[in-house]
């Protein structure tokens, strides 16, 4: 076989809408909210299904290595995150990657469908969901556009979280109830050019003044830096107190004096994603905007973080799927020497190793969503599911492309992207090192 033509149609296979069809007929979406269902019935009426044309190669899928026996509406939420990501993110792909342009509207849209308030409590205009669901979504949209997962999971885990985790009555009534409903874009902003991996070495600054706090410093790496509406921001309170109970957590939002983005970065992978930095020039904030007690920012973001690590896992978990389900798709397609590429062995087991990898990821990721969701302690298995998903993701991703050969290492395969976008998740919330640090330290606790 030579280039293949239509290949792009292959990229867009979904693997187990096959398998969904069978289940799943006639059974009605349901995500928090009957608002939602009926606005999901509107926007994604099964007839326009865009895979409806390679609809007869979903028979050969892959089955999931592990049955996790989700409930009906686990399923119908993954299903849900599953048809949006097909139908609404994966037609603008590469033009999104290629311009570096966060998709606004698909984002609402995803607010819409209650995907941006997932682990939120209805009342506060959430889904009301675990972490089960969330890993489900999240790795669903990463298997299409891993920038969407991206940002769906900062906006989700970091920002909204935060608030609704640490803030009073009123800050959830004000903040996250926009939030979650997608009317408003989460950031938060940890990271400093001099306290990335050392997030205590944070140099921002917030002196106590009449009517509240002046903030001054710069932020690097934050997702949503300049598209976002409002930000969680860390700064130090108390330069006199030691460096784990100096600094504080602090709501900015968009338009407030002195609080603007900085340079927008140009990056590597999950280019839709916005990632940018973050500027306060004597920016007043008044009083009521710092969340919880003063001097605990650094604990909050601890705890925060804990949560953020399943979903950057869930992105792994995704974007190590996607990697090899194209592969593998390709690799039966593909033909060398007379015979398609997957009669040889070491291309399959390239496959097994893959398809091995997942599985495990998966089960680390699933234990550790059980293990938030029950509101046991969760860092190490949060950090071994990060670690885990993240590096099978670089794996994947990479092998991914190997079993493409040359039409791997260009961009109109997916395979490509893959490889570029899964480096963030050996890095993003913690690199790989800094989980090792994490998981070593809970297992050397006196
Ligand atoms: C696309 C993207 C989005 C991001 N989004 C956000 C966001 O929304 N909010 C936010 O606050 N931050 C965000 N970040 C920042 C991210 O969390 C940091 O980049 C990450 O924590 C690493 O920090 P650093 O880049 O300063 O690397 P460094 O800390 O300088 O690390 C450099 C290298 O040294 C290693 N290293 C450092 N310390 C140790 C140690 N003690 N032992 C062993 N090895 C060590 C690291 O593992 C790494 O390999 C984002 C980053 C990217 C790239």
């Amino acid at each position: 076989m030579g280039r293949p033509a239509g290949r792009k149609d292959l990229l867009r296979l979904n693997p187990w809408d096959a398998r969904r069809e069978r289940r799943s007929r006639s059974r009605p979406f349901r995500l928090g909210s009957a608002r939602r269902t009926a606005c999901y019935d509107a926007t994604f009426g099964r007839a326009s299904h865009p895979l409806a044309r390679v609809s007869d190669m979903l028979e050969t899928a892959t089955e999931p290595a592990v049955d996790f026996e989700l409930t009906a509406e686990q399923r119908a939420v993954r299903d849900a995150a599953r048809d949006f990501a097909r139908k609404a993110i994966d037609p603008i792909v590469e033009e999104i990657d290629e311009a570096q342009r966060f998709p606004l509207d698909e984002f609402r849209q995803a607010g819409e469908l209650g995907f941006l308030g997932i682990i939120i409590p209805e009342e506060y205009g959430g889904a009301g969901m675990g972490y089960i669901e969330y890993a489900l979504v999240i790795s669903e949209l990463a298997q299409v556009d891993p920038s969407v997962g991206l940002s769906v999971a900062a906006h989700n885990s970091l920002c909204t979280n935060h608030i609704y985790k640490f803030g009073t009555e009123e800050h959830r009534r004000k903040w996250v109830v926009p939030l979650a409903s997608g009317e408003k874009i989460g950031a938060w902003s940890l990271t400093e050019p001099g306290a990335g991996s050392d997030a205590a070495g944070t140099r921002s600054r917030a002196e106590k003044v009449d009517g509240g706090w002046l903030l001054n410093g710069a932020k690097t790496f934050t997702t949503h830096g300049s598209v976002g509406d409002l930000c969680v921001v860390f700064a130090v309170t108390d330069p006199d107190r030691p460096r784990h109970q100096n600094v504080s957590a602090f709501v900015l939002e968009k338009g407030m004096d002195g609080f603007r983005p900085g340079k927008k970065e140009n990056k590597l992978g999950t280019r839709a994603s916005d990632t940018a930095e973050v500027i306060m020039e004597n920016c007043l904030v008044p009083e009521d905007h710092l969340l919880g007690e003063r001097g605990e920012g650094f604990a909050q973001a601890l705890e925060i973080l804990d949560g953020g690590r399943i979903s950057i896992a869930a992105l792994g978990l995704g974007i190590a799927k996607g990697a090899f389900e194209t592969a593998l798709a390709y690799s039966k397609e593909r033909e060398q020497f007379g015979r398609p590429i997957s009669s040889f062995q070491a291309i399959q087991f390239h496959l097994a190793e893959m398809s091995t990898r997942i599985a495990a990821a998966e089960a680390l990721i699933m234990a550790a969503a059980l293990e938030i969701d029950d509101s046991r302690p969760v860092t190490r298995l949060a950090a071994e599911a990060k670690l885990y998903a993240g590096e099978t993701a670089v794996f994947c991703s990479d092998l991914g492309v190997q079993i493409h050969g040359g039409y791997g290492f260009i961009k109109d395969y997916r395979a490509e992207k893959f490889f570029r976008d899964c480096k963030i998740c050996t890095i993003g919330e913690g690199t790989s090192e800094i989980q090792r640090l994490v998981i070593a330290r809970q297992l050397l606790r006196g």
